[in-house]
């Protein structure tokens, strides 16, 4: 960590939303001397949603938090790659991640666990987190940003906005109400013990004690990606599919077997059976929505800046939509530290220009990796099955956002000094994006 200005301890921060993008900018401001107050909408603590990924790049800021990866690893999933199956449960080939070994660690789990690790972390280090604490209002003037939290209004210097992807911050930095576009493609998804699958001979080898198995199914515009973990008693699948229903970003809408079934017709038996033993109640159908690139994360008066999915929400098949969040919440916490209290949206800007072109390039990776494997074609992919193999980027993986923070920091502010317009170009920043040469 660079030296602390002194301005730095008596600068208030509030964060919307406890998400990882929200909880990173908490603990990563806290760890600063910032004071942190952290609104969550949520009125109570519950442990939602299923598998979620996090690479190296963001294995790391969770392995500098102490205690954190003690408690990570036994609830994280372990295994050494990932087997690729055709539909007809042909073995295609099995991407081995020992090459990255160097990079950082990995995890990957549940994603309500993982929330309750890193949400404990935060309180320990002195955040403030308020439940049941809708904010229905931004505002902002030259001198502080706030909002309006149950009626009461509260301000600080900054406003950290981490609130998802039906952001309301976002039409207060845009000025506008931007709305998701259908990506044409939905994901079922589950979280269930594997009790069932012990039952199946079929499915047995699944709930392994002595090893996690991570098993990819492919097929025409279909994958079905299976883990499990925590000595073979839970399993998670996700099943992305062609969906051209209407646009609904939701977490919790309902998903039916009978409806997953159907999408994997003509699949080999395994795969079928895994789908038939998910528990009703455990299955999840999320829509893939697209957004276009915002013209800026950051308020007219450069206060308040969007984090995470409220910036950019990310295609599963980028495998960094977590990541990158928490990429935002490092970024953004050193970079009110080194502005201070008097620069707040000089440093503000300047996190906006360190993290724009980076998060763009990761972003497109999700629609490249989802064609890699959807458009392929099943002849080719059958005399060359290599082609199905992840491409894992080392200017994604091996990446320390807060080294990189550190190192730009003053030459990014030196260049916004020079052109105060500028503004990030979309087009332009995932174009010339050097770490993506
Ligand atoms: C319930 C839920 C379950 C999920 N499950 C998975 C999963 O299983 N696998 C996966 O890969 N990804 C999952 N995600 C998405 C994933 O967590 C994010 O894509 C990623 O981690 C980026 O996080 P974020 O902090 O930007 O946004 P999010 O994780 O969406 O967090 C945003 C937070 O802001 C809060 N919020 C929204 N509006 C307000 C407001 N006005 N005032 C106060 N608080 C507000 C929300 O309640 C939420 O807690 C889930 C997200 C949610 C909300």
């Amino acid at each position: 960590m660079g030296s602390m200005p002194e301005s730095s301890s008596d600068m208030k921060v509030l964060v919307v939303g406890a998400g990882f993008g929200g909880l990173t900018a908490a603990i990563e401001c806290r760890k600063r001397g910032m004071s942190v107050t952290l609104f969550e909408s949520s009125k109570e603590r519950r442990q939602l949603g299923d598998i979620i990924s996090f690479g190296s790049n963001s294995g790391r800021i969770f392995r500098s938090w102490p205690g954190v990866e003690d408690e990570l690893d036994p609830v994280c999933h372990h295994s050494d790659g990932l087997t690729f199956r055709a539909f007809d449960d042909d073995f295609l080939c099995r991407q081995i991640w020992d090459a990255e070994a160097d990079w950082g660690k990995r995890f990957n789990g549940h994603r309500g666990e993982i929330h309750d690790i890193v949400w404990r972390h935060a309180l320990s280090i002195g955040v403030e987190i308020r439940l049941g604490s809708k904010v229905q209002e931004y505002f902002e003037t030259d001198t502080e940003a706030g909002v309006v939290v149950n009626g009461e209004r509260i301000s600080a210097d900054a406003v950290l906005a981490a609130d998802g992807v039906r952001s309301l911050a976002r039409t207060i930095v845009l000025g506008f109400e931007d709305k998701p576009k259908s990506s044409g493609y939905a994901v079922y998804r589950s979280w269930m013990g594997t009790e069932k699958l012990k039952e199946n001979p079929l499915t047995a080898w699944l709930a392994d004690p002595t090893i996690d198995h991570h098993v990819g199914w492919l097929g025409p515009d279909v994958h079905f990606l299976v883990a499990t973990l925590q000595k073979g008693t839970a399993c998670s699948w996700v099943l992305t599919h062609k969906d051209e229903a209407d646009v609904e970003e939701s977490w919790s809408a309902p998903g039916y077997v009978e409806d997953a079934v159907k999408t994997v017709d003509g699949w080999a038996p395994i795969v079928h059976a895994i789908i038939r033993a998910t528990p009703p109640e455990s299955l999840v159908d999320w829509k893939l929505v697209f957004r276009d690139p915002l013209p800026t994360w950051v308020s007219p008066k450069r206060r308040i800046a969007l984090m995470g999915d409220a910036a950019h929400p990310f295609l599963p098949t980028s495998i960094q939509g977590a990541s990158q969040s928490m990429e935002d919440g490092v970024t953004a916490a050193i970079c009110l530290e080194l502005g201070g209290k008097n620069n707040v949206q000089e440093g503000l800007r300047a996190y906006e220009k360190i993290r724009y072109p980076r998060v763009l390039a990761t972003q497109r990776m999700g629609v490249t990796n989802r064609d890699n494997w959807h458009k392929a074609d099943f002849n080719e992919v059958k005399k060359n099955p290599e082609m199905v193999k992840l491409p894992r980027q080392d200017w994604v993986l091996n990446f320390d956002c807060s080294k990189h923070a550190y190192d730009v920091y003053n030459e990014t502010v030196e260049s916004l000094r020079k052109d105060p317009s500028w503004k990030p170009n979309p087009v332009l920043e995932s174009e010339e994006y050097a770490y993506a040469k």
